[in-house]
């Protein structure tokens, strides 16, 4: 359950654990603990306080079935942890997917089914409420960062050749390498911009075609998701094969002050 994780990760992990444990009045640190303490750590405190109107619900309920729907849908995707409309962190719901192992490569595909994925969300909006919001920020600045460091570092573009185009300034990581010194020429710059785009147009059209022909599904995911706050990757599975929930999690109890 913590593929990626560092020493000071998991170190942060235990400790987090304990305090909940204390908190809770036990001898001792369990699982779910250790899982709750995983999930701050990884994806940010829950902030349960943050009053959301119906319709933001309703919104955030859509924006993050679209995401979900795509990892399900999608072959080259890793698996889905949960899938929660529960503020946390600096967004209002989140997809939570993790890699079944560490993980140092990324192939080209799984690239493109991420980008695929990142687009759901506001696909999921457009399509429900022909309006989107601006939840789709932190989406489109991982989409960018993935289109660009597979064309100017990665060598993933037929067109753009196995060169690399900028120096990263800094450390190089997915997706976090968007700011390169530009060592290239005018023409080649605006051939990067084109094919950054096509990456992120094909993948938004993909996003599209897939959420559209499974409308049904992205509407009982988001039922779901408004009824019971946070769902876990089986739930979405029997959705996906049964249309509903089969073993449904327990209604979300009132927050605890
Ligand atoms: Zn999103």
């Amino acid at each position: 359950g913590t593929p990626g994780f560092s020493g000071a990760e998991l170190a942060n992990l235990i400790n987090e654990a304990a305090l909940l444990a204390a908190r809770r009045n036990l001898k001792a640190i369990g699982t779910p603990e250790l899982e709750e303490a995983r999930d701050k750590v990884r994806w940010g405190r829950e902030r349960r306080s943050l009053a959301l109107t119906d319709k933001e619900k309703e919104n955030t309920a859509y924006h993050e079935a679209g995401h979900a729907i795509l990892i399900e849908l999608l072959e080259n995707t890793d698996p889905l942890h949960k899938v929660t409309i529960i503020p946390r962190g600096p967004s209002l719901g989140s997809t939570m997917w993790l890699p079944e192992q560490d993980k140092f490569n990324h192939r080209k595909n799984e690239l493109l089914d991420d980008l695929v994925v990142a687009m759901g969300g506001r696909v999921a909006e457009q399509i429900q409420f022909n309006d989107v919001t601006n939840g789709a920020m932190g989406d489109i600045r991982q989409a960018t960062g993935i289109a660009r460091s597979m064309v100017c570092a990665w060598g993933m573009s037929e067109r753009m050749g196995m060169i690399e185009y900028g120096e990263p300034e800094g450390a190089v990581f997915l997706a976090r390498d968007i700011a390169r010194a530009r060592n290239y020429s005018e023409p080649t710059a605006q051939q990067i911009d084109e094919e950054e785009k096509r990456l992120i147009d094909e993948a938004f059209g993909k996003a599209r075609h897939l959420i559209l022909s499974h409308k049904d599904k992205l509407d009982a995911i988001a039922q779901a998701l408004l009824e019971y706050e946070t769902l876990d990757g089986n739930h979405i599975k029997e959705i996906m094969e049964h249309g509903r929930i089969m073993n449904p999690p327990q209604s979300p109890k009132p927050p605890t002050p």
